[in-house]
């Protein structure tokens, strides 16, 4: 299959090519496009062959369920048994935004696309390409992130054209995605909502709508023992090809014992990555030393985490540090994607 790549401009979107792009999901193919969390892999999200195709497309295990991406609220109620108070609420306050709901589902969605679940994980994205694509495409786009599966999530469509080449109809090219990870997940299904997957929305901003919000208490640790609630969280995620421990420890301590340990590493005939911050990068002697950003404004660590992964598969290193971060905020998401990557190794020194 030929891939063909568009580039919609989010200040001057074409609607001819919104429409051929729309037309591609209704006719039960793939399209590629940009959100503001991460690109998606879109199908029509009530077409059970599209879903296939997507898993297929991935490489993804099929019980590993679809976000279904809608465009305006009144799209919801059609797809899902109830709204709950609590999820009008949370869509009143993050919507259109990057937060994923979870609903007993109605008959109208297929099990391929919820991974044989009774449950339908909704979000509707804000980044404006995919509001006016999604619309085009019927109102109901099935997306995953557009990575084959085990490779991080793409953040530009660079990285979506590295991993899907010759597998899906188009790739929608919108530019570099504002946030950098994927959305927050909360099951609106149990009597107190409960997030599955930490994002850019946090569990103190769900609270300031909400009296209270729980946790997935395997989300920050080591599920091998656990069944997590988000099918997809069992799966190790986003991992790097070379091998990754986290380092976690006073800024000082933690640049001393890295270096310390790249000279055997070299002799050994490993190439050594690190990951730091704006502050300490200068200070690594690794093979290839990348700084995720400013520890000041995490969001900028969230932006840059998953290219500087692809980018250290790239460049073949075979072992990689990197610097721990807060687990306050956004640096929950963060450190939850991170912990993924390096399958739960942390050296606390
Ligand atoms: P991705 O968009 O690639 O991050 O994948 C979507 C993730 O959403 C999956 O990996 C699941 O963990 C989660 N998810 C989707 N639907 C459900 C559901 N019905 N119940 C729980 N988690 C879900
Ligand atoms: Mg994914």
């Amino acid at each position: 299959m030929e891939t063909q790549v568009i580039q919609i401009d989010e200040k001057h979107m074409e609607q001819r090519l919104l429409k051929q792009a729309g037309s591609i999901i209704k006719a039960g193919g793939l399209v590629a496009f940009p959100t503001e969390t991460v690109y998606g892999l879109g199908g029509d999200a009530l077409n059970p062959e599209s879903s296939r195709k997507i898993y297929a497309a991935k490489g993804r295990p099929s019980d590993n369920p679809l976000i279904v991406h809608i465009a305006k609220l009144e799209d919801l109620q059609p797809i899902v048994k109830e709204i709950p108070e609590t999820a009008q609420k949370l869509a009143d306050a993050f919507w259109p935004g990057p937060l994923t709901m979870i609903f007993e589902k109605s008959d109208r969605v297929p099990y391929e696309t919820t991974g044989g679940l009774n449950t339908v994980a909704v979000r509707m994205p804000v980044h404006p390409v995919a509001l006016a694509f999604i619309e085009e495409a019927g109102g109901y786009v099935a997306a995953p992130s557009a990575n084959r599966s085990g490779r991080p999530s793409p953040t530009s469509a660079k990285y979506v054209e590295e991993d899907m080449q010759g597998r899906i109809e188009m790739i929608i090219d919108g530019g570099d995605v504002e946030i950098g990870l994927e959305s927050t997940i909360v099951d609106m299904t149990v009597e107190e909502p409960m997030i599955l997957r930490p994002g850019y929305i946090t569990k103190e901003m769900l609270e300031k709508v909400l009296k209270s919000v729980g946790e997935d208490k395997t989300m920050m640790s080591d599920t091998s023992g656990q069944a997590p609630k988000a099918p997809g969280m069992k799966y190790r995620h986003y991992a790097p090809k070379g091998d990754l421990t986290i380092i976690d420890g006073e800024a000082e301590k933690v640049i001393e014992y890295i270096n310390n340990q790249v000279p055997s590493l070299q002799k050994q005939g490993y190439k050594v990555g690190i990951i730091g911050t704006d502050a300490t990068i200068a200070r690594y002697r690794g093979d290839v030393c990348k700084s995720a950003g400013n520890r000041m404004d995490e969001t900028t660590i969230a932006k840059e985490l998953y290219r500087i992964l692809r980018e250290f598969d790239d460049e073949e290193v075979t072992i990689i540090f990197s610097e721990s971060f807060d687990t306050a905020g956004i640096g929950q998401a963060i450190m939850n994607r991170l912990l993924k990557a390096a399958g739960h190794k942390i050296l606390h020194i």
